[in-house]
């Protein structure tokens, strides 16, 4: 039953938009439950030549999930932990429709499901209580597949990177409905392309610079598991993950550093940028997260409705930025003496020590993770608000990376442009990494206007610095106009080579 195709009736309308608030449409929906079910269902779509769209969670905020006809596949019967295997990196292979939610408390109880091998399951009975996966994007809800689509980032992307780095191996089901077996390290791009698991070679020029995205990019040494990391459900599903876990780190550490001026904050998170890359066991940074005075005072004019934001300490009417922080580490007195090299520095850029909230547990640091989901879920409160007046809005945002130097450049730019334009925006994200979102709330069809002419304005300056259109969120569909402006012709020749090469039919409809 799971496998069949069912009419996509009104009752089916929250599979028809995700996160960003972009609308579509389908005439079908499958759930299938397992890799062959899937690639059963994409061959049938296929051959009938369906349109098709693949969904995770529908937490995605660039509208890839949202369907324009055709057929969805939902990875959402797709839930199942297949299997353990221990080793210098212990490895968990789960369904592309696993949510990080369910992965945590998995781990957490350390009870094996029943079915497993005897070997898998006693080992981890034993192990799996010390392990995590690393990579920690905040939107709980959202599915390891929907996260290796996009490639995501969590705050602590600094140290760990994103969700592809750590997959070691992958089930993939092709646009064809072919089912390909990948290890890391199996398959790898030299300068004319890349051998693929059916014997066939992907021929394309791989020696292009990525040219303002990395979508579908190419580049010689680039392994096909990281190719496919980030193809937005384009080329393909990832049906199951083989996921690398690390042990969970002895002693942590959470900031949170609040300054009454927005350039003090800038200030400090780019000395200790600086500090991270200088000092000697400076990578137990794991997370620095910026945010600008209108994202807190979001924060703080809805902690009182909400249960979740009232764990959070109070945030000083006065605060005008704050930088956020985590350390991790083996030892304790490593961590604290790093610890005080920071608040060094701090006080150095004019904080005083009574405007931060410290947190040493991992308890304690969870609810400082609070704030970083907070922004992003409460602009988007904000913008269903909007929407009962304006229902063409959507998610109006840049996720665009500049060189991590220039970040704080970059942020004043955006908010005196905000200014000049007379537009709401929030700022705030990855500034060590260069990778900072700018969220705005146009109010009116004429601010909808403008806000698009300001993300425009802001592409062309990432590109031409030599940064990306989409550091963490992908293209999608709202954002596919954006880079088919921005893209080098050449690149996007060659994007289109490895869809035609990939996907000839174009059921996954992309650019
Ligand atoms: C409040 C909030 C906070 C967020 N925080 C973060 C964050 O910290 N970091 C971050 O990176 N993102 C963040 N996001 C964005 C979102 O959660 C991520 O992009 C997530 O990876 C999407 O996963 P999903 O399962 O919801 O995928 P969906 O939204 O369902 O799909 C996203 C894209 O992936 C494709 N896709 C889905 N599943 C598969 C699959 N199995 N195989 C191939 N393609 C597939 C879809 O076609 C689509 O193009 C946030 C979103 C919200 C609403």
């Amino acid at each position: 039953m799971m496998g069949q195709f069912i009419a996509a009736v009104p009752g089916c309308l929250s599979y028809f938009r995700d996160e960003s608030r972009l609308g579509g449409q389908a005439d079908y929906i499958v759930f299938p439950e397992d890799a062959a079910q899937a690639a059963a269902a994409i061959r049938r779509a296929a051959n009938e030549g369906l349109p098709l769209t693949l969904q995770g969670a529908r937490t995605g905020i660039a509208g890839g999930a949202v369907p324009q006809g055709g057929l969805i596949l939902s990875t959402e019967k797709m839930d199942r932990f297949l299997g353990f295997s221990a080793g210098e990196v212990p490895a968990l292979r789960v369904q592309g429709g696993m949510s990080f939610e369910a992965l945590g408390s998995f781990l957490n109880r350390g009870l094996p499901p029943e079915g497993w091998d005897a070997e898998s399951a006693a080992l981890f009975r034993e192990q799996a209580r010390k392990l995590r996966f690393p990579p920690n994007p905040t939107e709980l809800s959202a599915t390891l597949g929907g996260a290796f689509a996009c490639n995501a980032r969590g705050p602590n992307s600094l140290r760990w990177g994103a969700v592809g780095d750590h997959v070691r191996g992958l089930t993939w089901i092709t646009p064809q409905g072919e089912i390909w077996r990948i290890q890391r390290g199996r398959y790898c791009f030299d300068e004319t392309g890349c051998p693929l698991p059916n014997g066939g070679r992907l021929s394309c020029d791989a020696a292009l610079p990525p040219g303002g995205s990395r979508f579908l990019h190419p580049r010689p040494g680039l392994d096909l598991l990281d190719f496919l990391a980030g193809s937005e459900g384009c080329v393909g599903l990832a049906a199951e993950l083989s996921l690398s876990l690390q042990a969970l780190p002895a002693s942590v550490w959470g900031v949170v550093y609040f300054f009454e001026d927005e350039r003090s904050a800038l200030d400090f998170a780019e000395s200790l940028r600086k500090w991270r890359a200088q000092t000697p066991g400076g990578k137990a940074l794991s997370t620095l997260e910026y945010y600008d005075q209108p994202s807190l005072e979001l924060v703080r004019n809805q902690a009182s409705q909400s249960a979740l934001l009232r764990q959070l300490p109070l945030i000083d009417p006065h605060a005008g930025g704050a930088v956020q922080v985590e350390l991790e580490g083996e030892d304790s007195d490593t961590l604290e003496s790093l610890l005080m090299e920071q608040l060094e520095l701090f006080l150095a850029a004019g904080g005083r020590e009574e405007d931060t909230w410290a947190a040493a547990s991992p308890a304690e640091l969870e609810k400082f993770r609070i704030l970083r989901h907070a922004v992003p879920e409460l602009i988007n409160i904000e913008i269903d608000r909007l929407r009962r007046e304006l229902p063409e809005l959507c998610k109006t945002a840049a996720d665009y990376l500049v060189p991590p130097e220039l970040a704080g450049t970059y942020r004043e730019a955006c908010r005196r442009d905000l200014e000049e334009a007379g537009l709401r925006g929030f700022i705030f994200g990855h500034i060590a990494e260069g990778r900072l979102h700018v969220n705005l709330l146009p109010g009116n069809r004429e601010e909808i206007s403008r806000s698009r002419a300001l993300l425009d304005r802001w592409a062309a300056q990432a590109v031409q610095a030599g940064g990306l259109l989409a550091a963490e969120n992908g293209i999608g569909r709202l954002k596919r106009d954006l880079l088919i402006r921005h893209l080098s012709p050449e690149r996007l020749e060659q994007i289109r080579t490895i869809l035609q090469a990939l996907d000839p039919q174009g059921i996954l409809g992309a650019l």
